[in-house]
């Protein structure tokens, strides 16, 4: 067996981020920037107001109370998207509303709730009742971002806050990373898809549907290469084809010293692989190389296996093709809220396990259910791994280390 770091080392080195390329803003959401976008305008480009209310001058407001409203008349109205036909003039008020320009002339907007307004000859008329301070509710030009400074650099992954910051730019593409296309197949006689009645010896296909639902959540194209048969020139064949289409292929199952684990005798004649044992528990057993120039995860066939092993393999590998600078889960430190148990066997132990936040703050860890690498619905149930070192476990009270699923 090898530490799970080595192991690690060995994959993450023939890893590179994918080549640069120029997508629309509406199809970089989850991509990573390879630029530094400075900004061309400023937000907002102009000033404008926060409320719906009245520009006025401050100065024209000294004294207004409830008891005592300042009158002024109101000579315009101005709509968000408009202008001010003219200058707002001393003794003046105009209508505006929320986003509009402040008129020149004008130095604060007064929110409508401090106003009434009436007509008086036939004009109208707003009696003020409170006195705000010059620059109230105003916006300034440049508020949320100055013209020409440099706001995002390379690394920086396309939020959706991120790609509405571009938006107000006037940015329509961006350079990123190209978005990987990670191919999935399943391999096994054993395996059926759907609802039909199982046959003996049958099991359905529970990998490839988390493992595309991984892929697409973390922001990759998911490619379904299909569920394929213990048959040579079958894996054969399509781990050729998805060679050429795919920047990384993921297999699950036929990885292991079983009779008909034919991925692993197909990989090894097309490949540069490296087969680990590695010293965890799940996801011993890994294969990773290099397939015609395209990286292949062998990931092993228990379903909780090929999940752990996803995380602690592809995913990072993923992220730093996607050219994210932080390819890592985080980790917190938890309390043990039950005994967490586990057997010295030389291997890290990864237990699905729930977080979360006690009433002072302090996280807290409690197994997810049974720990079997075939139990799938405890990593359902599970928002991290509770990293066990070798031994036999934690009881109650000790401090664990929980890598965080999401
Ligand atoms: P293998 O690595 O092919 O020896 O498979 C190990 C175990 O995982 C066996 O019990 C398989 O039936 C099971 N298995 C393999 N692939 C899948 C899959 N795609 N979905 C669910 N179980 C699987
Ligand atoms: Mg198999």
């Amino acid at each position: 067996m090898i530490p799970l770091e080595e192991a690690r080392r060995r994959v993450f080195g023939d890893i590179e981020a994918l080549p640069i390329v120029e997508v629309p803003l509406a199809e970089a959401r989850g991509l990573v920037l390879a630029e530094t976008v400075a900004a061309a305008e400023a937000i907002p480009p102009f000033a404008n107001t926060a409320m719906d209310g009245f520009a006025i001058r401050s100065a024209d407001l000294d004294g207004a109370s409830e008891s005592t409203p300042v009158a002024l008349p109101v000579v315009a109205t101005v709509a968000a998207g408009a202008v001010a036909p003219r200058r707002l003039g001393a003794g003046e008020a105009m209508r505006i509303m929320t986003g509009a320009p402040i008129p020149d002339g004008a130095d604060a907007v007064v929110m409508v709730e401090l106003t009434e307004t009436a007509e008086v000859d036939g004009a109208e008329t707003v009696h003020v009742k409170a006195e705000v301070p010059e620059g109230n509710h105003i916006r300034p030009a440049g508020d949320d971002v100055v013209e020409g400074t440099p706001i995002f650099g390379p690394g920086t992954p396309l939020t959706p806050a991120t790609l509405g910051v571009l938006a107000s730019l006037g940015r329509e593409s961006v350079q990123v990373h190209r978005r990987p296309r990670i191919g999935v197949i399943s391999t096994g006689d054993e395996l059926v898809v759907g609802p039909r009645a199982l046959k003996p010896g049958q099991i359905r296909d529970s990998n490839r549907p988390s493992l595309l639902a991984l892929l697409e959540e973390m922001g990759a194209e998911a490619i379904d290469l299909g569920l394929k048969r213990d048959d040579e020139r079958v894996i054969e064949t399509s781990l050729r084809a998805a060679a050429e289409r795919c920047d990384a292929i993921i297999t699950s199952g036929g990885v292991s010293m079983g009779d008909f684990d034919f991925v692993k005798a197909v990989l090894s004649r097309l490949g540069e692989m490296n087969w680990m044992q590695v010293a965890i528990k799940p996801a011993k057993p890994l294969a990773f190389g290099l397939m015609l120039g395209t990286p292949v995860f062998g990931l092993p066939g228990n379903p909780v296996s090929s999940l752990v092993s996803f995380e602690l393999f592809a995913r990072p590998s993923i992220r730093r093709m996607m050219g994210h600078p932080e390819t890592e889960r985080r980790h917190v430190v938890a309390l043990a809220d039950e005994p967490l148990r586990r057997s010295a066997d030389g291997k890290v132990h990864f237990q699905r396990v729930r977080v979360w936040p006690d009433a002072d703050g302090a996280w807290r860890v409690a197994s997810a259910g049974g720990q079997g690498s075939h139990q799938l619905t405890a990593m359902a149930n599970a928002n991290g791994l509770a990293v066990l070192p070798d031994g036999d476990g934690v009881d109650t009270g000790a401090r664990v280390r929980v890598l965080l699923l999401s």
